[in-house]
């Protein structure tokens, strides 16, 4: 059984290494978040001791759950919460996090900047971005996320690394990924948080700089 998570692992490395090449990118250029939601710390385990050390989580409490046990092992790990942020929970995804990728509204930046402040932590940040302008999903719209990364900076002090986007599930993922590309030049963002499981390679020619890969590693969630 680990056998199989570990031959996933490795084939997605390759993959990610083979889009670089083909992109004409370093292979270094993109980071692979492994996203570890619903998984628990045995199964985790094995991939951190295949050397995975950037881990993605869409949920606070669940993350808090399982990961300061994980940390006692292995010291290096950089933690990613890639899922919606209550405000209410901005101090805990502080205290957790490494990065948060899904910053989306003034509340949450102004919450952010807050609890940056009160625990001296510093956690990375990426805006997400609604590319494909869907009511149920997260993420500012795509004609504010300019004026919102600047506001992040001027008005709460917040350094912006990145963008983030998670495409509608019927839509062809390469128009997404350029617009949020062309989005990122426009506000000044070096980082391109983008492409899953089924599109982290079209990401990769996309000039994505992380790709957060669950089930082609983990395999499929059981939601219960
Ligand atoms: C679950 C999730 C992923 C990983 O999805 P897979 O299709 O399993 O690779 C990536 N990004 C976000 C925001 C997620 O919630």
């Amino acid at each position: 059984m680990d056998n199989a998570l570990l031959e996933r692992l490795e084939t997605v490395r390759e993959a990610i290494a083979r889009a670089c090449r083909e992109a004409g990118r370093p292979e270094d250029a993109v980071a692979l978040v492994a996203v570890s939601k619903t998984h628990d710390g045995e199964a985790i385990l094995p991939v951190l001791e295949a050397g995975q050390r950037i881990f993605g989580e869409n949920k606070v409490q669940e993350a808090k759950a399982k990961w300061p046990a994980l940390r006692e092992r292995f010291d290096d790990i950089e933690l990613r919460l890639i899922g919606p942020l209550q405000s209410n929970k901005a101090g805990e995804a502080v205290a957790l996090f490494d990065v948060i990728e899904s910053v989306d509204r003034e509340k949450i930046a102004r919450e952010l900047a807050k609890e940056m402040t009160k625990q001296g932590r510093r956690p990375r940040l990426y805006v997400q971005v609604n590319t494909g302008e869907e009511e149920q999903k997260a993420g500012i719209a795509t004609t504010e996320a300019v004026d919102f990364v600047a506001r992040c900076r001027d008005e709460h002090g917040l350094q912006i690394e990145g963008l983030m986007c998670i495409p509608p599930a019927d839509d062809k993922p390469g128009p997404h990924f350029a617009l949020l590309e062309k989005i990122a030049r426009e506000a000044g963002v070096a980082k391109l948080s983008m492409g899953m499981s089924g599109d982290y390679e079209i990401a990769i020619g996309f000039g994505a700089t992380s790709v957060r890969v669950g089930s082609a590693i983990f395999g499929a969630r059981d939601y219960g």
